[in-house]
């Protein structure tokens, strides 16, 4: 079997899936997004697709932490880099999905131990601590 991760219509589709996760991602005002720097590698300075209203969604909001939920692309990486593992997951589907602390409880009554990985790793800023940075020193 060969397999084409270079060729003309891969190379199409894969920006118009850029294409799809940035008009999910909606207006980013971050400095450094990472899936912005993605979109400009690939070529794909904008979507021609509007942000759907996905009314559903909804913010996760603790005393110290946020997630914006119409920011997340729901990559999954904060579920993995979690240090307390099974303490993040996702929960739903389509435009009710969301992450979520220990199936679906506050992040404040969670086992979250606020280590701030999932901040560190997320590539659209979707989450932000609310503390400054000397919080936990
Ligand atoms: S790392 Fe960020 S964008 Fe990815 S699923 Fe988690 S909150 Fe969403």
């Amino acid at each position: 079997m060969t397999i084409y991760t270079d060729s003309d219509i891969v190379i199409k589709n894969r920006k118009i899936m850029m294409e799809f996760i940035l008009a999910e991602h909606g207006k980013c005002h971050r400095e450094k997004c990472e899936l912005k720097q993605l979109g400009e590698q690939l070529g794909v300075h904008a979507t021609r697709f509007a942000t759907p209203p996905n009314l559903e969604k909804q913010n996760v909001s603790s005393e110290y932490l946020e997630i914006n939920a119409h920011s997340c692309i729901y990559c999954d990486r904060c579920i993995r880099i979690c240090q307390t593992k099974k303490v993040m997951s996702r929960a739903g589907k389509g435009s009710l999905i969301s992450i979520v602390f220990d199936d679906n409880r506050s992040v404040d009554a969670s086992s979250c131990i606020h280590c701030r990985d999932c901040v560190e790793i997320c590539p659209t800023g979707a989450i932000h601590y609310k503390l400054s940075s000397n919080f936990l020193e």
